[in-house]
Formats: C-alpha cells, sequence, structure tokens
C-alpha cells in the first residue's frame, strides 16, 4: 500500500458511506487506482480480474478504446442539457434502439435503475387511472426479489430478505407470490397458486412486477422460463401492467438479449439499466407499450409525472449507443456461452448448491460468509469477488478469456472454502 493511498482511505473511512455500510463500524474497502480489459488495478496488489462487472454492468470490461472514443466526442460536443423543451441526438438514437430491441414504442430515461422501475411503477398506477381504475393500487410480484432501494421499489423486494421489517408501516402493501420454481415440472403447482392469489387480489392490483428468469441480489436464483408465460397470461386475465426489471438481466447476461426472449413473452414496460452503458455512466430506461402510454395520458394530470434533472444525460446516452452498437456487432452470444462453460467448473466446488445460467455463476454456502475472509481469499488468487449473505457469486465481463474465468473459478472455490 502506498503512503497516500493509505491516507484516502482514512479519510473515506472517516468521511464516506459505501453501499449499504456503518459509518461507526466500516467494513474495510479498498482502493482502485485503474482498470483496464477484465481487470481493477488495486493499491498495494495490482491488476485482480473483475468478478463482478462492476455490479453486472461493465460487459465490456474497462476502458475499452470504442466507448472511451464516445465518452470523448460527445464531451466535446456537450455533457449535460435540461431534457425539459430540450432534446438532443443522443437521447433521441438511443430511443431508437432501445425501441428496436425490445419490441416496445415509447421510452423515458432515468438515472438509475431505482429510478426506472419507480417510473414503471407510476406508469402502471396512472395507466389504471387513465383507464378508470383507479383504485388498482398495489402491485403482485413474487418472494425472493430485488426492484432497487427507493421505498416504491424496496416495497416489491423479498418481503423476508429485503427491507420489510425495517420499514413496517412504511413501505405500501403489496401482494406477494411464491418464488417461481427452478423445474419445469413444478411449475403447474406453483403457477395455480398464482393464479388463484392474483384472482383474490385482482380488483386492488395495477401492475405485476417480476425480475425475468433470473431473481439477482434477492437471492441470485434461476428459474423456468414457464414462468413467464404465467406472468402475461396473469396479467392479461387481469388488466395489469406486466412490468420486467430487465436492469441485471438484460443485454445478454443470461444468454438471451433480453431476460424474457427465454420464452418469448413480451412485457408491458421493461426496465434497464446497469449494462446499458457498459459500466460507464448512470442511465436507466423504462421502455413501454403504447396502450400504457396511452393510459397513462388519459390520466388526471395528462402527463407522466416525472422528470430527474439528469434526464437523458448526453454523455450517457453517447456511451449507451455506443456499448449497444459493439453488443451487436460482437458476437455477444458465442461470448456468453463460452463464459457460462468455463463457469461449470464451479459444480466441483463442495457447496450447498451451484448455479450457472448464461455468464453468472452462484456457489451457496450452508452458512453466511465471512465476507473479509472470502474477499482476501480471492485476491489472493487475483480476481475481485463480493459475495452477499451465503452466496459467493460471479457475473464477468464478456471479455473475460478463458484464463480469467479458470482464475474466477478458483479463487470461488478459494472463497469458499475460506469463507
Ligand atoms: C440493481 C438493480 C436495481 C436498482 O438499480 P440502481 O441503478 O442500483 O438503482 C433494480 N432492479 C434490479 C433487478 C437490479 O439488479
Amino acid at each position: 500500500m502506498t503512503a497516500a493511498g493509505g491516507a484516502l482511505l482514512r479519510q473515506d473511512r472517516a468521511q464516506l458511506w459505501h453501499p449499504y455500510s456503518s459509518m461507526t463500524d466500516p467494513a474495510p474497502t479498498r482502493l482502485v487506482t485503474g482498470a483496464a480489459g477484465s481487470r481493477i488495478t488495486l493499491d498495494g496488489i495490482g491488476p485482480v480480474v473483475d468478478g463482478m462487472s462492476s455490479w453486472w454492468s461493465a460487459v465490456h470490461g474497462y476502458r475499452h478504446p470504442v466507448l472511451d472514443e464516445a465518452v470523448r466526442r460527445q464531451v466535446d460536443r456537450m455533457s449535460h442539457v435540461m431534457f425539459g423543451g430540450l432534446t438532443h441526438e443522443p437521447a433521441v438514437e438511443l430511443a431508437g434502439r432501445l425501441v428496436e430491441l425490445t419490441g416496445l414504442d415509447h421510452v423515458f430515461l432515468a438515472d438509475s435503475g431505482s429510478v426506472a422501475v419507480e417510473v414503471a411503477m407510476k406508469m402502471a398506477l396512472q395507466h389504471q387511472r387513465g383507464s378508470g381504475r383507479p383504485g388498482r393500487n398495489r402491485f403482485l410480484t413474487v418472494r425472493g426479489g430485488y426492484h432497487g432501494d427507493t421505498f416504491d421499489c424496496m416495497s416489491v423486494c423479498d418481503p423476508v430478505g429485503g427491507m420489510h421489517s425495517m420499514w413496517s408501516g412504511l413501505l405500501p402493501p403489496q401482494v406477494f407470490g411464491d418464488r417461481p420454481p427452478e423445474l419445469d415440472a413444478d411449475v403447474p403447482a406453483w403457477a395455480q397458486r398464482f393464479r388463484a392469489l392474483a384472482a383474490e387480489h385482482a380488483d386492488r392490483l395495477a401492475g405485476l412486477v417480476v425480475e425475468p428468469l433470473l431473481q439477482g441480489a434477492g437471492g441470485m436464483r434461476p428459474y423456468s422460463p414457464a414462468c413467464l408465460r404465467v406472468f402475461r397470461e396473469v396479467a392479461d386475465e387481469h388488466g395489469l401492467v406486466l412490468i420486467f426489471d430487465e436492469i441485471a438481466t438484460g443485454f445478454g447476461r443470461t444468454g438471451h438479449f433480453f431476460a424474457a426472449d427465454a420464452a418469448g413473452v413480451r412485457p408491458d414496460v421493461v426496465c434497464v439499466g446497469k449494462a446499458l452503458t457498459g459500466g460507464y455512466l448512470s442511465l436507466a430506461a423504462a421502455v413501454c407499450t403504447t396502450e400504457v402510454a396511452r393510459g397513462v395520458s388519459a390520466s388526471d394530470s395528462g402527463a407522466l409525472m416525472h422528470g430527474p434533472t439528469f434526464m437523458g444525460n448526453p454523455l450517457a446516452c453517447a456511451v449507451a449507443c455506443a456499448s449497444l452498437d459493439l453488443l451487436s456487432t460482437s458476437d455477444w452470444s458465442a461470448q456468453v456461452r463460452r463464459i457460462g462453460a468455463g463457469l461449470q467448473a464451479l459444480h466441483r466446488i463442495p457447496a450447498a448448491e451451484v448455479r450457472v445460467l448464461g455468464a453468472v455463476g452462484v456457489v451457496r454456502l450452508d452458512h453466511q460468509v465471512d465476507v473479509a475472509r472470502a474477499t482476501e481469499a480471492a485476491l489472493a488468487h487475483g480476481v475481485w469477488l463480493r459475495p452477499f449473505r451465503d452466496l459467493i457469486y460471479t457475473m464477468p465481463p464478456y471479455v473475460c478469456d478463458d484464463a480469467d474465468i479458470a482464475a474466477v473459478c478458483t479463487a470461488i472455490a478459494a472463497a469458499a472454502e475460506a469463507g
């Protein structure tokens, strides 16, 4: 560790919140001095493979020349202008790409994933009001989900593992179905219970919000694609706005461009974020059908009542366009398949459960991970991991080569043993 690095870390510890951290008893943090390709450089350690893609986002790795150039070009034009009453080429270009990719019609650009989910939920509520059903103000979802940290998002996160107990009485009450099953054989029984639950609450429900195919931060659980068709049918039967939160799963991570493609299901609203800019800047979007947009516009306010200051930030839109172009010109599907094949080595690790879906690998232990020890063990093998609860997992950048993926598997094995 350098002296300058030590000083930064002391100041960080004294002044900065980190995600889900304590200010009085902060967990250790490490100093990053740079990043390139699949690696981030830690002060005093050197470059290590980023097994987390900076939380799903850096799919093309770091300092990608095409993405760097897109940001530079846009900086030379303008970095930001307000979106109220103004527009610009990067936003229009991005909307065109998102409409084409999602098969939906209208794009709301938000500044973070949580805000995109808030906006999607607001779309559903306003759509119901505009359709003459103002009493429909609750959401149907499933247990085990994660949709962000703002209050409405928290209300549809897993009621046990999420933050419900801490905020009981403050979160809007929502309707929770059982976790969608992993095995196709278990789908009919689950679907029957889910349909009954929806029918019971239908006249209060505005929408159905779920992460398609893979529940992420709520527990890293893949489930049967057949459940997606059940979601679509239930939404159609009861007039619910079907919202797919693809913030983690979008842009190829599960082996499908969108996770919903696994079942050929089209939602009414899709939320994207995380990898949208290739991990360069914070940007997300809620994309909806014309029908939802009409309902929203027919509601009492006559408009979608949301407008963040940094809505449609040109730098973020420009790099998002470049990242989507990179995906469309690269063979992301082959990259994800290759990484998934490499991650099969995880099955050799003694653990309660191992799950591999697309370029996501998850090892579940039979106890809570000692995060400090597990992280240390992974770093000793040259890999950055960030376990939580009983899970050690990876969603590496698509640019990782086979040696990187082998290192990630070795590091996860070491972390599982140490943690
Ligand atoms: C990360 C995530 C969010 C929240 O996105 P932020 O940009 O962190 O606000 C919402 N939904 C899912 C599925 C996520 O993985």
